[in-house]
């Protein structure tokens, strides 16, 4: 029964942007002549218990080769709001992009949960290794992914599956072989993070995908699932909207609750 499970809020932590690049990257084939900004986001779910990272960012090292705009340690992001990232207990990677999963050893203390189909192919799979798919890759984390193969650290998850009462994580490929979106029992209903299945909420609304895809056909599969699943399809959460720092209220600098 909904009603018994634990609820958690839902926050937005913004560690880079803005950073402007064509409409036509993030919502795909349309606008190719016009501008929009977009941020770097990790997330924090939040109950009584239980305090949830979705993400990792970027490593400082990564950022800096990469020249990120308004970067800024998503350790010293999460401080703002009384989190010490280092001792966080779970972390959901979502998917094996080097902006969602270049920060993974700054949670020193954390286990992991990540699709075993995005690690078989990040990590196992000679394909991962071409032009496109390594533009989006950062290789000292997958290297430290490696590493972590049959480890304790890092649960290796298929499918849906629910990782804490209230949370579960939902197989949502398209943008890569193995997305997972979260799924978390909030005050207002079912909310998800779902991340780069939509970079805006406008790739929701109007189910076109960014730019970056695997498997369009998939792609298409998944946002019938996380329509489905969610309660209402404002509490569907992209994974760059502007948006979410300037629509939400603000609990400290460069962090807004969601719900
Ligand atoms: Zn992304």
């Amino acid at each position: 029964m909904p009603s018994q499970l634990p609820t958690y809020e839902i926050y937005a932590v913004k560690y880079a942007g803005p950073i402007t690049s064509s409409v036509a990257m993030v919502f795909w084939n349309t606008d190719w002549d016009q501008k929009i900004e977009r941020n770097y986001y990790i997330w924090v779910v939040k109950g009584k218990d239980e305090t949830l990272i979705v993400d990792c960012g970027m490593a400082p090292a990564f950022a800096k080769e990469r020249q990120m705009p308004g970067y800024v340690n998503p350790l010293e992001v999460l401080a703002r709001m009384g989190i010490d990232g280092s001792k966080v207990k779970r972390v959901v990677p979502t998917h094996i992009h080097f902006d969602h999963i270049s920060g993974i050893e700054l949670f020193r203390e954390a286990t992991f949960y990540i699709q075993e189909t995005e690690f078989d192919f990040w990590i196992n799979d000679p394909v991962s290794k071409k032009p496109p798919f390594l533009m989006l890759t950062d290789p000292v984390a997958n290297s430290y992914l490696a590493t972590l193969e049959g480890a304790d650290k890092l649960i290796l998850v298929r499918g849906d599956q629910e990782i804490l009462p209230g949370i579960e994580l939902l197989l949502a490929p398209g943008h890569t072989p193995g997305l997972q979106a979260v799924s978390v029992n909030t005050a207002k209903g079912t909310a998800i993070l779902g991340s780069d299945c939509g970079h805006l909420f406008r790739n929701y609304e109007e189910e076109i995908p960014s730019c970056f895809i695997t498997d369009l056909s998939a792609w298409m599969r998944t946002y019938d699932k996380l329509k489905s699943k969610v309660s209402s399809l404002s509490l569907l959460f992209p994974g760059h909207d502007a948006k979410m720092v300037s629509q939400f209220p603000s609990v400290a600098e460069g962090i807004t609750r969601l719900v």
